[in-house]
């Protein structure tokens, strides 16, 4: 009887150790390490996107009914920038990064020099199926490796799309999509990786790092969690409305970096709520639901939990929601429990709960109460409110004055903090977790200084001590 090779315990029923191993082998090739082989990879990337564009916004508005603006913005815009300065800046991030050589290692150099890692996994999710997946992707072949692709089953058009255009345009011995649900990411975590990057909820996150461990795998976790957004009643209304409304209800809410709930003082709720609702109705019409700018909520059983966190709330805008398509109008809910489910759980869709209290020191301490969020956002004319918050609160990222802008910065690494992820990427820190930066320390022949070599003596000490 045939036996199937393994490298893990438990078998699952689908094996991909084989396509592991033909990665593997491409990768040994050394080909991947060819700076024009990763240029012209980028390069095959971006003709992919931009020969596909049309296709590739149609699945998005079949999977999210994202509109062509969000998915050019957020996905296919944003990633042939991240190629363009990826292109821009290679050159620079693949060479050695020279540190000072102490005097004891005279003469001598010390730099950081940036290798590939070689097979890696990159698991997407289903919010922004292209972006998330690809973003990883270009790191990753920017870096030299080899990768396996895994897009989000519940994306499934989006998913499809990439698994049949990446053969057409990119080099397949070096990269495979595979595509499936649990059954297959669970097959595809059994197999020894050089990296997983993993794009998701906590659950699965804390799944991924478990398998990790069984071979000692690095991982990147990008997570979400609640975001807040404080708003200080010394702010300029009109323009934080504005930017909480786009920030928030960006493809109906499903985005990681979207406020999660509302942090403001006692007595100032009203003339936000009038704010938000006034900006709701220019950027999206009397019914959102009749917004050709407003997307869809994943599936059914999303929109379901959604509906769930407004039992037993006090809704003040909304709450209408469309079963078939499935889609919800933006929701504005006014002192939750703070412990009901919409204020212990990731909302991760259109609800914005507000909060009041007391004082700002009361909301820096509500905040800090909670895991460590991915992205802190805080409105306020004031620079020393702000600066208070910045620095009396921890999460991946912050962002004063606006919400989700910093995303759009290469410069800016982007990743969680705590329960909310490990790992950075986007630009160079992107390179960075796709390589290992190898400490290199060269000497020469020259001046073999003897001191340091036994028999020791009192004399030999002392000079030691005074080089070390
Ligand atoms: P999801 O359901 O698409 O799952 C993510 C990936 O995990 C998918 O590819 C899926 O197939 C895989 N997966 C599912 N079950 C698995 C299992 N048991 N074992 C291994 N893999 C499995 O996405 P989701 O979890 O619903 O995503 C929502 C969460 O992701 C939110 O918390 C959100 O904040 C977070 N998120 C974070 C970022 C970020 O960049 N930090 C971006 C988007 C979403």
């Amino acid at each position: 009887m045939p036996t199937r090779p393994t490298l893990h315990a438990i078998e699952p029923d689908i094996c991909f150790i084989d396509n592991v191993k033909k990665l593997n082998a491409s990768y040994r090739t050394t080909k991947t390490q060819s700076l024009d082989w990763r240029k012209n990879q980028l390069l095959a990337l971006k003709r992919m996107l931009e020969d596909n564009q049309e296709a590739l916004l149609e699945a998005l508005k079949a999977d999210l009914g994202k509109c062509e603006t969000e998915a050019m913005v957020a996905e296919q815009g944003f990633l042939l920038s991240d190629i363009d300065h990826t292109l821009k800046h290679l050159d620079k991030w693949v060479k050695p990064r020279k540190v000072s050589t102490p005097m004891v290692a005279w003469p001598g150099k010390s730099f950081q020099q940036p290798e590939s890692l070689g097979t890696v996994l990159i698991i997407g999710a289903w919010n922004y199926p292209l972006q998330l997946l690809l973003a990883p992707y270009i790191a990753a072949l920017a870096a030299g490796n080899c990768a396996v692709l895994k897009p989000s089953e519940l994306s499934a058009q989006t998913s499809a799309l990439v698994a049949k255009l990446i053969p057409q345009y990119m080099d397949v011995s070096c990269v495979e999509v595979i595509e499936g649900g649990k059954e297959e990411a669970t097959a595809l975590l059994a197999c020894k990786w050089d990296h997983i990057f993993y794009t998701g909820g906590e659950v699965v996150g804390k799944i991924v790092m478990s398998a990790a461990a069984r071979y000692l795998t690095p991982v990147t976790l990008e997570l979400g969690g609640k975001s807040p957004c404080f708003v200080d009643k010394n702010t300029n209304l009109k323009v934080t409305a504005r930017r909480i409304v786009w920030g928030k209800w960006m493809n109906a809410g499903q985005t990681c970096v979207a406020p999660d709930y509302i942090i403001v003082e006692k007595g100032f709720e009203q003339p936000l709520i009038d704010a938000i609702r006034k900006e709701l109705k220019k950027q999206y019409g009397k019914s959102a639901l009749a917004s050709p700018d407003y997307g869809n909520i994943i599936n059914k059983r999303h929109l379901s939990r959604l509906r769930s966190y407004l039992d037993n709330v006090n809704v003040v805008y909304g709450g209408e929601f469309d079963e078939e398509r499935p889609a919800m109008v933006p929701t504005l809910v006014l002192e939750p429990g703070l412990d009901s489910a919409i204020m212990q759980e990731e909302i991760f869709g259109p609800i914005l709960p507000i909060v009041t209290v007391p004082s700002l020191d009361d909301g820096i301490a509500f905040v800090n109460n909670g895991a460590k969020p991915l992205a802190l956002y805080a409105f306020s004319d004031s620079d020393e409110v702000l600066d208070r918050i910045i620095s009396a609160t921890s999460s991946g990222s912050v962002c004063t004055n606006d919400t989700m802008l910093f995303m759009t910065n290469p410069e800016l690494p982007f990743g969680g903090v705590g329960n909310s992820g490990m790992g950075s990427y986007h630009g160079r820190a992107g390179f960075d977790t796709f390589s290992h930066l190898k400490t290199v320390m060269k000497r020469s022949f020259a001046l073999d200084v003897p001191f340091r070599y036994a028999p020791f003596s009192k004399f030999k000490l002392s000079l030691l001590k005074k080089f070390l």
